[in-house]
C-alpha cells in the first residue's frame, strides 16, 4: 500500500481563500478582525513564526499588530500590556509568541489573557470547554489536525487514536479533539512501556515528539492515518518530521509529510479563531 498524502499547504490555502472572502464581507458590515501578536526578545525561530503569522493575516485581511518587546520586558510590563489589549476593542485576538524568557510566568501570561481574545486557545477556561464538548477556541496545531482528516473524509469515530507526545499545546488536545468526535485514545509519552504494542494497534497514529524520524514504518498498522507534527532541522538546515515519511508510506492510507502538512494548518486556524472572535464580538 502507498499511502495518499495529506498536503495541509493546499487545504489551508483553500481555507484561506474562503476566509478572504468572509472578511472581505465582514468588512462591508464595518467589522475588522483584529490580531495582536506580542513577541519578546530576538529569537529568530520565534521571529520567523511571527512573521509567518502576520503574511497570513495581511492575505486574509485580518488586521494585525506587531508589539515586539525586549528580552528584559518584566513580567509586570507585559501583563499590563495584556490587559491593555484585553480592553481594546479593536483587538479580537491576543497572541504572546511562546517560548517567553525565563523570567515571566508562562502560564500566568497565559491566563492573562481573556478568554474571549484567547486565540491560541490555551486558556484554562477554554480548555476546560474543548474537554466538557462546548464549543470554543480550540488550540491551533490540533485543530488544524481534525480539519485535515475530515477534509479527506477519514472516519474518527470508534477508531483508536494513538498520540505519541503530551504535551499541553499538541498531545493532550489533539487527544481531546479525537476523543469529541468519538474515537478511543490512548496517549504515549516518555514513560510509556512497548510503545511498539500501541503503535501495532493504531488507526490514527498522531506523532508530536520533536525528534526528527522517531517514527518508521516498521510497526505501523497497515492502512493507518499517520499524521506527523515534529518539525526538526537537519544539519542540512532542511525542515524533516517526526515520522520517516518514505517508510510509513509504505504501510499507512494517508500520511501528512513535512514540510507543508500540519505547520501550514497552524496560522489558518489561528486566522479561523481570530474571525471567529470578531463576529462573536458583534453576536454574529
Ligand atoms: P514537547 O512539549 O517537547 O513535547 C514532546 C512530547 O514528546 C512529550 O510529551 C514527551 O514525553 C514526548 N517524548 C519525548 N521523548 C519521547 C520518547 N522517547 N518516547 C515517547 N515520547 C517521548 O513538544 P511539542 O511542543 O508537543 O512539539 C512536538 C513537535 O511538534 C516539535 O517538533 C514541534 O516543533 C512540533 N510542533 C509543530 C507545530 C506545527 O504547527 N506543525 C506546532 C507545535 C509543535 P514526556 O511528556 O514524558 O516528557
Amino acid at each position: 500500500m502507498t499511502a495518499e498524502v495529506i498536503f495541509g499547504s493546499e487545504l489551508a490555502q483553500s481555507m484561506r481563500d474562503e476566509m478572504k472572502e468572509e472578511v472581505s464581507r465582514l468588512k462591508s458590515q464595518g467589522i475588522v478582525p483584529g490580531l495582536t501578536v506580542i513577541l519578546i526578545g530576538d529569537d529568530p525561530a520565534s521571529k520567523s513564526y511571527v512573521l509567518g503569522k502576520q503574511r497570513a493575516s495581511e492575505y486574509v485581511g485580518v488586521s494585525s499588530d506587531l508589539i515586539t518587546m525586549p528580552e528584559e520586558t518584566t513580567e509586570e510590563e507585559l501583563l499590563t500590556k495584556i490587559a491593555e489589549l484585553n480592553n481594546d476593542d479593536k483587538v479580537n485576538g491576543i497572541l504572546v509568541q511562546l517560548p517567553l524568557p525565563n523570567h515571566i510566568n508562562e502560564q500566568k501570561v497565559i491566563e492573562a489573557i481573556i478568554p474571549e481574545k484567547d486565540v491560541d486557545g490555551f486558556h484554562p477556561i477554554n480548555i476546560g470547554r474543548m474537554m466538557t464538548g462546548k464549543d470554543t477556541f480550540f488550540p491551533c496545531t490540533p485543530y488544524g489536525i481534525i480539519q485535515m482528516l475530515k477534509s479527506k473524509n477519514i472516519s474518527i469515530s470508534g477508531k483508536h487514536a494513538v498520540i505519541i507526545g503530551r504535551s499541553n499545546i499538541v498531545g493532550k488536545p489533539v487527544g481531546q479533539l479525537l476523543l469529541n468526535e468519538n474515537a478511543t485514545v490512548t496517549y504515549c509519552h516518555s514513560r510509556t512501556v512497548d510503545m511498539e504494542k500501541y503503535i501495532s494497534e493504531a488507526d490514527i497514529l498522531v506523532v508530536a515528539v520533536g525528534k526528527a524520524h522517531f517514527i518508521d514504518g516498521t510497526h505501523i498498522k497497515n492502512g493507518a492515518v499517520v499524521i506527523d507534527v515534529g518539525v526538526n532541522r537537519t544539519e542540512e538546515g532542511t525542515l524533516t518530521g517526526d515520522v520517516d515519511f518514505d517508510s510509513a508510506k509504505e504501510k499507512a492510507s494517508f500520511i501528512t509529510p513535512v514540510p507543508k502538512g500540519v505547520g501550514p494548518m497552524t496560522i489558518t486556524m489561528l486566522l479561523h479563531n481570530t474571525i471567529k472572535s470578531a463576529k462573536k464580538s458583534y453576536n454574529l
